[in-house]
């Protein structure tokens, strides 16, 4: 046999099917040639076993190859974003927010329902598609509840209360009660309130009920009191006529006088009584929640922590309000917090955001909703003017020091006719009283250097106050008790014991500052600085040995 009965594979078979056959059918159709002219078949059978097992190994290796591949565009694709899903959406959509951005996506439907809950986590694909969820996200930013507002939206501010933000409830928290004050951890997002994490504390100087101190256990500020009522008990007691003929009703007021004259009294008598004439003309009990704070205790060190506890006085009162309390909040020595920039010497940046701040939380109060702010100043020059626009702090109630009329007032209150007296009780008041303003050289207590050179005195009655009556009336107790031990007798307050704890008490007092620095002792008067060089205590030794070696 001879090749020419076998013509070229390429003559039997057309091209296009000889470029599709495998190298095995090719082999079979030569090694059929092959048979023919002499090979045997185990030769063929042989050469096919080894090219099978090539093309075994040549599959595999081409399918690691393609493994490969996957993998390596897997590994050059983008990363999936997470974003945190804020709502759920009608026909299958929802509003998540990735990286800062809201997008409305399309939610695989084969995602279970359950796992799409307002604050989880989603995966969202290459076309911002949510592809799957992962929960709620285990942490995140921590903030401060400061205000609850509608719709179960919350206000929060972080720990210096700087910066603030609305964000929504996860459905963790969609049924729990929250209070301003909590802190709460947010997604990664910011955007949505996951879970309570603590309490954060507060400031400790509330006084939730107050005394009952009646208008009658002030004395000698008629005209205070009556600026008071007018201001805080007539809108309150007729809102009515004050809406009718659309007169503003004030927020709160000023209260600026020296110190220990009855500003703080004056407060918190006005909490008390406008509880007691509310109930009277209304049948309504609203008790009285009275949060008393002096602004140097606001004051901190730490960046923004000032402004935190302003923001969660006003909060706390707010709270109170909402319960149907009466809330005031009551702040002493309010130019340290809200003086102007040149009042105050720290020179720091907390006190330039606290007076904005503090305008901001006036500027949200709601006349009559139960919240009034009293501050209280001995130095009301000295208060930023912007805290004492109309719609802010507009009523300025000016508390004097008591003359002689109001310090027999006072006096007598101390002085009252259930205590054991030695003579009249009106005798010992005229005596005290007279002992206490007498222009003698005995109760000079400051000398004064006017800048025009002129010398002056001032005498104990021009630095009298309340505080220090009541407190020469309680030291004349004392004297009495102490008596009454040694001779195991009851001895009733005589007027000697008055004078002696007048006499102690000008020297000892708390209320006068300790040196003799000018700038300390200025603050307890009513002289404008400027024109005064020298104020301080009056010594009588020194005096005369000034005077003799002229
Ligand atoms: P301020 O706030 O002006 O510094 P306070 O109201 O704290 O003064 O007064 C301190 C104390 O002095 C009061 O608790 C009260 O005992 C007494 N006091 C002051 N002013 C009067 C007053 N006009 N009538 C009766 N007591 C007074």
């Amino acid at each position: 046999m001879s090749g020419q009965d076998f013509p070229p594979i390429e003559q039997i078979i057309p091209e296009v099917e000889l470029e599709r056959m495998s190298a095995l059918q090719l082999l079979d159709i030569i090694s059929h040639k092959l048979v023919v002219q002499g090979a045997t078949p185990s030769d063929i059978a042989l050469l096919r076993r080894r090219l099978e097992e090539m093309e075994e190994v040549q599959d595999e290796a081409r399918s690691a190859v393609e493994k490969l591949s996957e993998a390596v565009e897997k590994l050059r694709a983008p990363a999936l974003r997470l974003g945190t899903l804020l709502q759920k959406l009608p026909k299958g959509r929802a509003l998540v927010c990735a990286n800062g951005t809201d997008y409305i996506c399309n939610v695989d439907p084969s995602l279970p329902e359950v796992a799409m809950e307002t604050g989880t986590r989603v995966l969202l694909n290459e076309a911002f598609a949510v592809t799957d969820a992962f929960g709620f996200d285990k942490n995140g930013p921590v903030v401060r509840v400061t205000e609850l507002l509608s719709d179960n939206r919350i206000r929060v501010g972080n720990e210096s209360g700087v910066s603030d933000a609305v964000v929504v409830r996860s459905s963790l928290l969609a049924k729990e009660k929250l209070k301003p004050g909590l802190d709460l951890r947010l997604d990664s997002n910011q955007r949505v309130a996951i879970e309570v994490i603590g309490t954060a504390k507060r400031l400790d100087r509330t006084l939730s009920r107050v005394e009952p101190i009646p208008w009658s256990n002030i004395g000698g500020q008629e005209e205070a009191v009556q600026a008071i009522r007018d201001s805080i008990e007539l809108p309150f007691l007729h809102a009515h006529l004050f809406r009718r003929f659309n007169h503003p009703v004030p927020k709160g007021f000023l209260l600026f006088g020296p110190p220990g004259c009855g500003k703080t009294l004056l407060g918190k008598a006005t909490a008390h009584n406008l509880r007691l004439q509310i109930k009277e003309e209304t049948g309504e009990d609203r008790p009285e929640f009275f949060l008393n704070v002096k602004g140097p205790e606001v004051l901190n060190m730490w960046l923004g922590e000032s402004e935190r506890q302003v923001r969660d006085l006003f909060a706390q009162c707010r709270e109170k309000a909402a319960e149907g309390h009466l809330a005031f909040l009551f702040i002493d020595e309010a130019e340290s917090i809200l003086g102007t920039r040149s009042a105050h010497r720290m020179g720091s940046n907390i006190l330039s955001t606290l007076v904005p701040m503090f305008c901001t939380e006036m500027d949200g109060i709601e006349p009559l909703q139960n919240v009034v702010v009293i501050i209280a100043s001995n130095r009301a020059d000295l208060i930023d003017p912007a805290i004492l626009r109309p719609g802010r702090i507009d009523r300025k109630i000016r508390v004097r020091r008591p003359d002689k009329g109001a310090a027999r007032e006072i006096y007598k209150i101390y002085l009252n006719d259930t205590l054991p007296l030695a003579e009249s009780r009106d005798d010992l008041l005229e005596t005290v009283v007279e002992a206490h303003y007498g222009k003698s050289e005995m109760n000079r207590f400051l000398e004064i250097t006017y800048r025009s050179g002129r010398h002056d005195y001032l005498h104990r009655g021009d630095l009298a106050s309340g505080a220090i009556i009541a407190a020469i009336v309680e030291r004349a107790k004392e004297y009495a008790i102490k008596r009454s031990i040694e001779l195991k007798n009851e001895s009733p307050i005589t007027r000697e014991d008055l004078l002696s704890a007048l006499k102690h008490e000008y020297r000892e007092n708390d209320l006068f500052p300790p040196s003799d620095i000018t700038e300390d002792w200025l603050k307890l008067t009513d002289f404008d600085p400027s024109n005064v060089v020298r104020l301080s205590p009056y010594r009588p030794t020194e005096q005369t040995h000034v005077s003799s070696t002229i």
